[in-house]
């Protein structure tokens, strides 16, 4: 039977773990915190999936939360105006407002609740699971006595062994500052009552406010994620680190940028003591082989490799496909070695999908081009535009074929007679 060794228990290391185990293999499993530390620890993502991540874990029968989260059926745009001149710091107006819908729902499991039951799961059904942080000089030791090693651990300390690929890697400083409260309380879209979704708050100039609905470790609850443009109004909460601070400064951020989100917003409360989260990072994709000392080689998975920002909320729908990728690449290689060549080319099977991931949030990042303006508009008055880019989220390789580009944008309006 083949020994491997998946270190870090995220998305990606686990559902692996749990798809590798399935198909009979000797699966050991490196976490850092045990699941009773991550169940009570911070919240840590918001984690939202869509339906082709979502159903990896279907296909291993690992969808556990699936009826008890909320369904969301839509993917919604609001883009705040320019301040009234009398006004200039009063709240702003909203000028674009659409909402498409999703073909299959998307869901999110706050990972506190996934991680922690998942390893269980693995525990139950025979896995070792080892809680150890690894550290690189552990990894010499394993790479000789396992055929192979994954390295899972997210953006962590592990990632200085994998070196920056700097032709896919435009940025090299983080583009957002990201500050995400979870809340009870929210009151109801009036918009759309009947039905749950996500919705983007592009203020332009300033940054972004997703709003979610989530399962978290108590049940039914809400995201506030304001993403800020690094040095500006939104890029205020490094310093803070009382939870009840951090919502208040969130919900006057609110009122300010977004008062029609503020609107529903009279009667929330934190989730728990961990429900807030505050950080910044760049995005960055990395040579998915990491060297060690002793000469032995390791494949980064996820994050690791590529690790983009959360603004088009694709990290974790990208472990869930990278996990499914590797799971298959593993398992066609059959009893041959997982050599460096193996390794390469495995990430380069699922560098096929992950790279319309990191060009289409790369673009975002970025202020939009006038073409593009013009698409988020036109969503407002044809439904289908808008159900284009809500399904985007899904399969990001459609943009390709109406978003980058001008002249396809310009092609695609005009079938609506645009
Ligand atoms: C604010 C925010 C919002 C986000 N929102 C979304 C969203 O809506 N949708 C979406 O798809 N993605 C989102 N993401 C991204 C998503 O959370 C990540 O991309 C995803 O979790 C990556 O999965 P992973 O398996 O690569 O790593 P992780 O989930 O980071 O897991 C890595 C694990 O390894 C462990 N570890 C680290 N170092 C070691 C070590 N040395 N030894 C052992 N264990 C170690 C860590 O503790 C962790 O448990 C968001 C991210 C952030 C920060």
């Amino acid at each position: 039977m083949r020994k491997i060794l998946i270190v870090g228990a995220g998305q990606s290391g686990l559902q692996l773990a749990l798809g590798l185990q399935d198909r009979g293999y000797e699966v050991t499993l490196m976490s850092n915190r045990t699941a009773d530390e991550i169940r009570s620890g911070r919240v840590m993502s918001t984690q939202c999936m869509f339906h082709t991540a979502l159903q990896h874990e279907r296909d291993l029968d690992i969808g556990f939360w699936e009826s008890q989260a909320p369904r969301i059926d839509g993917l919604g745009v609001s883009v705040a105006g320019p301040p009234a001149e009398d006004a200039p710091e009063g709240p702003l107006p909203r000028i674009i407002d659409w909402v498409g819908k999703l073909d299959g729902y998307a869901q999110s499991v706050d990972q506190r609740v996934k991680m922690a039951g998942w390893m269980e799961t693995f525990a139950q059904r025979g896995g070792q699971l080892v809680i150890h942080g690894a550290a690189v000089s552990d990894l010499d030791f394993f790479a000789r006595t396992y055929d192979l090693v994954m390295v899972s651990a997210g953006k962590g300390e592990l990632v200085s062994m994998f070196g920056r690929d700097v032709s896919r890697s435009p940025y090299d400083a983080p583009q957002r500052a990201l500050a995400v409260a979870y809340v009870h309380g929210l009151g109801p879209r009036p918009e759309h009552p009947d039905y749950d979704a996500i919705r983007c708050n592009l203020v332009p100039g300033v940054g972004e406010l997703f709003v979610m609905p989530t399962l978290t470790t108590s049940g039914r609850a809400d995201i506030l994620f304001w993403e800020g443009i690094p040095g500006g109004p939104l890029d205020v909460f490094a310093g803070v680190k009382d939870p009840a601070e951090h919502l208040a400064l969130t919900l006057r951020l609110m009122e300010r940028f977004t008062p029609w989100e503020y609107a529903r917003a009279g009667k929330v409360e934190l989730t728990d003591g961990g429900g807030t989260l505050a950080g910044r990072y760049a995005p960055v994709v990395r040579n998915p082989v990491g060297r060690l000392p002793g000469g032995g080689a390791v494949l980064g998975v996820a994050d690791v490799v590529v690790a983009n920002d959360p603004i088009t909320g694709q990290g974790s729908n990208s472990a869930s496909k990278c996990a499914a990728s590797y799971l298959e690449s593993i398992t066609d290689h059959g009893d041959r070695p997982f050599d460096e060549t193996w390794m390469r080319n495995t990430f380069e099977r699922y560098w096929t999908t992950a790279q319309h991931v990191t060009k289409w949030t790369n673009a975002m990042l970025a202020p939009p081009p006038e073409h593009v303006l013009n698409l988020i508009g036109a969503a407002g008055q044809i439904q289908p535009v808008a159900d284009r880019f809500a399904n985007g989220f899904d399969n990001p390789a459609d943009f390709e074929n109406f978003f980058f580009d001008p002249e396809k944008a310009g092609a695609y309006l005009s079938t609506f007679g645009g």
